[in-house]
């Protein structure tokens, strides 16, 4: 999965990082140090928060700790990548910059539990005369500590890209993953002007993902809803059964396979269908909608609710390595009860209404086209406004 975000070099390139996600097959004593590396994060991570906060109140100032002050009555954090424990107070690090900048939107960071936090760890490459601490082998990944793990890899990283680091994490079922990021110095792509013409709106859409101001809508693949529904149905069987059982232990493990096998089928479509997007428009736009709190109210179990984010993320960075743009417009726009021929604005629309007449001019409007229609105007709008650009142009 690729992620980026740029940094202009001021020669005319820019940086852009890449991830690729490898499954990684561990031998039996890499699997065991793997664990203990999870385990020796939470641990470092709660001490040093747990000393944070007794500073905290001894003396009023903000301070943590570093790992090496540890190991000398934890001897056991030395069985494991030292990387990963700097990794540790590094996040703690970043956690409180953004907890004391913006306390209402990030919490104070927590105590981390084997059973509720997710099995991870992060790693700097360090690059030496006699040659890096991590790279990449024809068919594994060599790591501090345990060596070349057996990897798969999906797709290669180039000859220049530069390894950074990486993320060995393991999921709830019990596979072991590693996320390589690498910094990539590329050509900045020149800028591209949208046109009405070229330009898309989207608007997100319970039943269809999205649908687009051409009227086009984006399906979720029907496979996808298949999966759904024996997801639906394996859940109930799981309620019948009797927990702690060995038919429950191995219902529980189908149950995460599905549900992971149904994650990946998800990521799949959004790759696609944002890459489908992002080449063939020269711009997109969308509002910014609050999607946390739109998926409150949706009904439980929508598999594509949580994927809009990553959609807009995914279109983002396919649109601007093309030097595109995805304009987002304010979530508070009226962009439903709006019409998209005379500009009136009505009341509010109930939400089981899918087309509706305007009282001004008449028009007969579809109800998520409407407003996906408005979206891109209003997008465009703005994109001209900032630009200081003629519209007609
Ligand atoms: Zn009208």
């Amino acid at each position: 999965m690729p992620r980026q975000t740029k940094t202009p070099c001021g020669d005319g390139r820019t940086v852009q990082y890449n991830t690729i996600k490898v499954r990684l097959y561990p031998t039996e004593a890499q699997a065991a140090l793997f664990e203990n590396t999870f385990g020796c994060c939470r641990y470092i991570w709660n001490r040093m928060l747990a000393d944070q906060q007794r500073f905290y109140i001894e003396t009023g100032a903000h301070f943590i700790p570093t790992p090496a002050k540890y190991k000398k009555e934890a001897p056991f954090l030395k069985d494991v990548d030292n990387q990963a424990l700097i990794q540790e107070h590094n996040k703690l690090s970043q956690a409180f910059r953004v907890f004391f900048k913006n306390p209402s939107s990030f919490g104070y960071p927590n105590f981390k539990k084997k059973k509720t936090d997710k099995d991870s760890y992060t790693a700097c490459n360090h690059v030496f005369e006699s040659g890096p601490t991590i790279y990449t082998t024809k068919d594994g990944v060599r790591m501090t500590k345990a060596g070349v793990v057996r990897a798969r890899f999906s797709r290669r990283p180039q000859g220049w890209w530069k390894l950074k680091r990486i993320t060995v994490e393991k999921n709830r079922s019990g596979k072991y993953y590693c996320y390589i990021l690498y910094e990539c110095r590329v050509k900045a792509p020149e800028p591209v002007v949208p046109a009405a013409r070229t330009t898309i709106g989207l608007k997100y859409s319970m039943a269809h993902f999205y649908v687009a101001d051409s009227g086009a809508m984006a399906d979720p693949p029907h496979w996808l809803r298949q999966s759904q529904e024996k997801l639906s149905k394996m859940q109930q069987r799981l309620h019948r059964m009797q927990p702690g059982s060995k038919n429950y232990q191995e219902a529980v493990q189908k149950y995460r396979e599905l549900h992971e096998h149904i994650a990946n089928q998800r990521r799949d479509f959004i790759h696609k269908e944002s890459r489908r997007i992002a080449n063939a428009w020269d711009a997109v736009c969308m509002r910014a909608d609050a999607l946390a709190e739109m998926s409150r109210k949706l009904p439980v179990g929508n598999v594509l609710d949580s994927g809009y984010g990553m959609f807009r993320e995914c279109l983002r960075y396919k649109l601007e390595r093309q030097g595109k743009r995805l304009i987002s417009i304010s979530r508070y726009e009226p962009t439903t009860r709006t019409c998209s021929v005379c500009g009136s604005v009505r009341d509010q629309i109930p939400l089981r209404v899918k087309a509706w007449t305007c009282p001004q001019c008449g028009a007969v409007h579809h109800k998520e086209i409407n407003a996906a229609k408005n979206i891109k105007a209003q997008g465009l709008a703005q994109y001209f406004g900032e630009q200081n650009l003629d519209m007609s142009a």
